[in-house]
């Protein structure tokens, strides 16, 4: 979308369709959440179940001097895994390293790492159900017993040698749990899921954000962009973004409930903070398959949209506020889908 001003000239060009995708779109970004990040556990907003059990746990690890077992962070993208990691080597007072499953394509890899790593460090594997077989049998006995076993050579005169690596922490981070193999899943002590936000705290994380970087916004506004951000403080620091480009333009730079309206329904993100694509995904459900469940492959080809982005960025939310519901034979619409999307509701 362009916004133009009273001049007629593009001064801001959006690219809608990233908006409510809770996936780290660009360096652009990805700089502004780290300035964005809070640091220490009481900064991180919500998810107080969590947080009140990492409390515990590193203090217990710090007491004891030993290294935090290692912890498996899920849900959807967007939710704080990254920061609550780098928290809880803020409060270890440890050092991080942070990489991906795709990224470590070989033992190789992973091996250096391994090795590069000093007593109580924390490595963090974002999108760790991506790491492949191989390298993850390396990962076992490093999880396991803080060792390595590498292969010296080749052919015949080939052998093993066992290294002692230092007592680390593995964070692994994943949207899908389902996915990470079970030996692999066994292998964490610490496990947690991170849940949506409600809009109460992601208001908090609204205020938060824009007094960073300097955004004057009234308590309403902050509520209403909270209001339509999906439950991800990725869509709602977004937004926020986003809104200010249209207080710039169409006033004098404060956030009010007015432009903050108007912004988001130029964005085309509704009340619910529903976009394009889930209303597609609704009217699939609902029109085309006239309230029949359907499987996520036929939703995914009708959309012309990937089945992880469907699974990963959609669903959750929509599920979360009982639009749609997974069943045995597929997705169905729920009433409340049916009514926000202004269809009388029929059961199949
Ligand atoms: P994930 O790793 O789950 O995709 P991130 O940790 O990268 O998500 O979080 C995305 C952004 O949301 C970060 O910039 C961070 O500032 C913000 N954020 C996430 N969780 C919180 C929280 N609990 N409190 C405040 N800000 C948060």
């Amino acid at each position: 979308m362009i916004l133009t001003n009273t001049l007629n000239m593009e001064v801001i060009s959006l690219d809608d369709e990233r908006l409510i995708n809770p996936e780290l779109v660009d360096i652009n970004e990805e700089r502004m959440e780290n300035s964005l990040r809070p640091k220490t556990l009481a900064e991180y907003i919500g998810q107080d179940k969590v947080k009140e059990n990492m409390k515990v746990y590193i203090e217990a690890a710090k007491k004891r001097g030993e290294a935090l077992d290692h912890v498996l962070l899920y849900g959807p993208p967007g939710l704080g895994k990254t920061t609550l990691a780098s928290i809880i080597s803020n409060e270890m007072n440890s050092n991080i390293k942070i990489t991906s499953g795709p990224a470590i394509s070989k033992p190789g890899d992973l091996a250096a790492l391994l090795t590069n790593l000093s007593e109580f460090d924390i490595l963090f594997i974002d999108e760790i159900h991506r790491l492949n077989k191989s390298v993850e049998e390396i990962l076992y006995p490093a999880l396991e017993d803080y060792t390595l076993d590498i292969i010296i050579g080749k052919g015949p005169s080939a052998r093993s040698i066992r290294l002692d690596l230092p007592k680390f922490t593995l964070i692994g981070a994943t949207t899908k749990a389902g996915s990470l193999a079970t030996p692999l899943r066994d292998r964490f002590g610490i496990v947690h899921r991170l849940e949506l936000y409600n809009t109460e705290d992601l208001t908090t994380i609204v205020k938060r954000s824009a007094n960073i970087l300097e955004i004057n916004i009234d308590n309403e506004s902050a509520i209403e962009i909270a209001r339509r951000a999906r439950g991800t403080p990725r869509i709602a620091n977004r937004l926020l973004k986003r809104v200010r480009d249209y207080a710039a333009v169409l006033g004098n730079g404060n956030i009010t409930l007015n432009i903050t309206k108007i912004a988001l329904n130029k964005l085309e993100i509704d009340d619910l903070g529903l976009d394009e694509i889930d209303r597609k995904i609704l009217e699939t459900l609902i029109i085309k398959y006239r309230g029949r469940p359907v499987g996520i492959e036929t939703i995914a080809t009708t959309l012309g949209e990937e089945v992880d982005t469907i699974e990963d960025v959609y669903e959750p939310y929509l599920i979360q506020i009982g639009f749609i519901s997974r069943t045995v034979r597929g997705r169905i619409a729920l009433p409340a889908a049916y009514e926000h999307m202004g269809f009388p509701y029929e059961e199949a």
